[in-house]
């Protein structure tokens, strides 16, 4: 009986709380692919909502691959890497993710995970081990993903790594802590996109620091792998930055639309994490098949159909910037294809996506904990498959939603 059974009761009576406070989340299935439109409970949604930017998440080359893989490797990898799952599909892709950096990392070398959240936890963790235990100093951006500050928790409980956190908009207080540092191993953590207001890590900035003051720069650039850059080879490709300095992640489930996630950096550290990684020791390989995959996924991002799906991804945001006024409701300025409108009470920001969801929209109340207290917000992404009628449509269904609706920004 649930009376006499604790730990039930807990359960039960903080899923009541959180329905309170109107933080709790529910999953939705759909029974289509990942596209612009969705089907979900029978009904087709417009989807502003996913991360597969360059719109390759049901591309039939892609599909083609992945049977292709399936049919020469099999299903399943059977073991972790080092044991016997690592395979010459992933070897290949390892190959190619590096040239992808090569510009930007002397002796770059990549190591892939089955997802960016691992990753994150590997380089972070790994990386701080390279000093011994209370010798190492983080630096990690306020607003960063969830992954990295997870990452830089272990690392801290893990190595005694002492943690500080600074804001991405303001480096005085990062140079001020740096120049005060005396351990012998510093780490600065950022995402390169910022993954709930689209903003960009002032990357360049950073690295200046990371060298003046003897710091690793590790970028996580999950939402710009495959978007930035001509190449879509991501943020450094963007930025023109070269460093023996620089740890990138970029992941593979976003733009690349597939699965996965991958480190490059220096053959050293890359080596360094293949011995100490322990999220990499201890996990099985991701299938062959998918990183098989990934190889038709990156000739489309280096070549002209990625190029063109950046230049109409471009242009919809262009759009967006212009067309989009609210009468009330703030909307930030982002150059990428994350744009938040910001509506401060989690009631508001779920009104906005009920009204939304039942004109046809599918884009979800992003709530605290993902973003900080007061700031819930709908979270806009455009993919390459939408057309420029599909973003108009949105802007006037949302001005019409601002106007007619008791949703006020707060
Ligand atoms: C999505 C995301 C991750 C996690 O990547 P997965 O492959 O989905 O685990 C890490 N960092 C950022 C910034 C992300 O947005």
């Amino acid at each position: 009986m649930s009376h006499s059974f604790k730990a039930l009761h807990l359960a039960e009576s903080q899923i009541a709380e959180l329905d309170l406070q109107l933080l709790r989340r529910r999953l939705r299935a759909t029974e289509s692919a990942c596209d612009t439109k969705s089907t979900v409970d029978g009904r087709e949604l417009k989807a502003f909502c996913s991360n597969d930017y360059l719109g390759l998440a049901n591309h039939p080359a892609l599909i083609a691959a992945l049977a292709e893989g399936a049919k020469r490797y099999g299903v399943g990898s059977g073991a972790s890497h080092l044991i016997s799952g690592h395979s010459v599909a992933h070897e290949l892709l390892e190959k190619k993710l590096a040239s992808f950096q090569s510009q930007h990392i002397p002796q770059a070398r990549a190591l892939f995970f089955s997802t960016g959240y691992l990753a994150n936890l590997t380089a972070i963790t790994g990386l701080v081990r390279l000093a011994p235990s209370g010798q190492a100093s983080i630096y990690s951006a306020k607003l960063n993903h969830a992954s990295l500050i997870d990452g830089v928790r272990l690392a801290g409980a893990q190595n005694k790594a002492s943690v500080t956190l600074f804001d991405h908009t303001q480096l005085d207080s990062l140079t001020e802590s740096l120049k005060n540092d005396q351990k012998p191993f510093k780490l600065i953590v950022t995402d390169g996109v910022f993954s709930m207001d689209g903003d960009l890590a002032p990357a360049k900035a950073l690295l200046q620091i990371a060298e003046q003051y003897d710091a690793l720069l590790l970028i996580d650039d999950a939402h710009g792998f495959g978007v930035l850059g001509k190449q879509g080879h991501g943020i450094l490709e963007q930025d023109n930055l070269n460093s023996e300095r620089l740890i990138y992640i970029g992941t593979l489930g976003k733009a690349a639309g597939v699965s996965g996630a991958f480190i490059c950096a220096h053959d050293s550290f890359i080596e360094w994490l293949i011995q100490k990684g322990r999220p990499y020791i201890y996990s099985t390989a991701t299938p062959p098949a998918i990183a098989h995959t990934l190889l038709t996924s990156l000739e489309l991002i280096e070549g002209e159909e990625g190029q063109n799906r950046r230049t109409h991804l471009r242009q919809l945001i262009e759009i967006w910037k212009k067309e989009m006024v609210f009468a009330q409701w703030e909307k930030s300025f982002s150059s990428t294809p994350i744009q938040p409108v910001i509506l401060g009470s989690n009631a508001n920001a779920l009104l906005a996506a009920k009204l939304l969801d039942e004109a046809g929209y599918w884009i979800p109340a992003i709530r605290p904990p993902t973003v900080p207290d007061g700031s819930a917000r709908l979270r806009i992404t455009f993919s390459a498959n939408h057309t420029v009628d599909d973003l108009r449509q949105l802007i006037h269904q949302l001005k019409q939603i601002e106007q007619t609706s008791m949703v006020q920004a707060s």
